[in-house]
C-alpha cells in the first residue's frame, strides 16, 4: 500500500491512501482515516498495522475508501509530520565516499537530524541566511515497523515497515568547519529533511537493495546510482544500531547518498533561492521541493 498524511478542507492531519480508480491511470487519494478507527497519524497506524493493516488493504482494494481527490489536487503533509527519531547514514555508496576522498567506512557512520527538520512534498527548503554552502542529497529512507532492540541481521528486515523517498539536505560549511567537526548543525536545520510523497509498505518493494536513485535540480540530473551500491545493506544498518539504541514503529533511517553532489562537482553546486529540487527512487515517486530564502525573523 501507498500511504499519505494530507490535510483535510479544515487543514486538520488525515491519512490516506493512493489508489487507481475506475479508467483513471492518474493516482487518486482515499481516506483510510476514518476506516482506521479514527487515526490521523501513520506513526500510530504502523504500531496497529497487525491488526488494521489486512482491512484497510482489503477496503482498498475492492474500491470502497471514500475518495478525496485527485493525487495532485491533495495537500500532502509529509507521510510521518513527526518521528521519533531520524536517524541518518553517512557515505554509504563506494562510488560516493570516493568523490568525497573518504576511506570505504569499514562501519557504518551515523548521524542525525531533528523530527523538526522534516517537511513533506511541495513544502518548501529554507537556505538559511547564516550559510552559503546548501547541498543535495537524494536518499532512500527506511521506516521502522516494529521495535528492535539487541537484534541480529537475520530478522532485521522484519522491522521494516516500508520506504520512502528522502532529501538529505546539508550544510556544507556547518557539517565540515563547525562546531568541533559534529555533523548535526549542518544536517539538521528546520526544512532540511524533506521526505515523501508518499511511504511504501514493504510488499510494494520486492528488493530495496535494488532500487534507482536520483536527483534532479531545476531538471537537470545531477545524482543517479542505485542502492545496490550500498556498502551497508539495510539489515546490517538496523542490527548495528540497534545494539546501541532502540529503534521504534516510524522511526526514519536515510541510508546515505549516491555520488554528484553539488560539493564535490567542479565548481561547487549549491542551491539557490528559485530553484526546484527533486528526488525520484524506483517505485517510490518523485519528491519535489521548492528552493527559498529563509524568510526573515
Ligand atoms: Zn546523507
Amino acid at each position: 500500500m501507498r500511504l499519505v498524511t494530507y490535510l483535510s478542507a479544515d487543514r486538520s492531519m488525515r491519512i490516506g491512501a493512493l489508489a487507481n480508480l475506475g479508467s483513471s491511470m492518474s493516482d487518486r487519494v482515499v481516506d483510510l482515516t476514518d476506516a482506521a478507527e479514527g487515526i490521523r497519524c501513520l506513526r500510530e497506524l504502523i504500531g496497529r498495522w497487525d491488526r488494521l493493516g489486512p482491512g484497510l488493504a482489503e477496503r482498498l482494494r475492492t474500491g470502497s475508501l471514500p475518495e478525496v481527490g485527485p493525487l495532485g489536487q491533495v495537500a500532502l503533509a509529509p507521510p510521518i509530520p513527526r518521528p521519533h527519531k531520524v536517524v541518518c547514514i553517512g557515505l554509504n555508496y563506494a562510488d560516493h565516499a570516493a568523490e568525497t576522498g573518504a576511506p570505504i567506512p569499514t562501519e557504518p557512520v551515523v548521524f542525525n537530524k531533528f523530527p523538526t527538520a522534516i517537511i513533506g512534498p511541495g513544502a518548501a527548503i529554507e537556505l538559511p541566511e547564516i550559510s552559503s554552502q546548501v547541498d543535495y542529497e537524494a536518499e532512500l529512507v527506511v521506516v521502522i515497523g516494529k521495535t528492535a532492540s539487541r537484534i541480529d541481521r537475520s530478522t532485521a528486515m522484519d522491522h521494516v515497515f516500508g520506504y520512502m523517498c528522502g532529501h538529505d539536505v546539508s550544510a556544507r560549511d556547518w557539517q565540515k568547519g563547525r562546531p568541533g567537526g559534529q555533523w548535526l548543525l549542518g544536517k539538521t536545520f528546520d526544512t532540511f529533511g524533506p521526505t515523501g510523497p508518499f511511504l511504501a509498505t514493504k510488499d510494494e518493494i520486492p528488493d530495496p537493495h535494488a532500487l534507482d536513485v536520483r536527483f534532479r535540480l531545476n531538471g537537470r540530473e545531477l545524482q543517479s546510482s542505485n542502492t545496490r551500491q550500498f556498502i551497508f545493506p539495510i539489515d546490517q544498518l538496523i542490527a548495528h544500531l540497534s545494539n546501541v539504541f532502540t529503534l521504534e514503529p516510524g522511526d526514519l533511517l536515510f541510508t546515505g547518498t549516491p555520488p554528484g553532489v553539488g560539493t564535490a562537482r567542479k565548481p561547487p553546486v549549491y542551491l539557490q533561492p528559485g530553484d526546484t529540487a527533486e528526488v525520484e527512487i524506483d517505485g517510490l515517486g518523485v519528491l519535489v521541493n521548492p528552493v527559498v530564502s529563509r524568510p526573515a525573523k
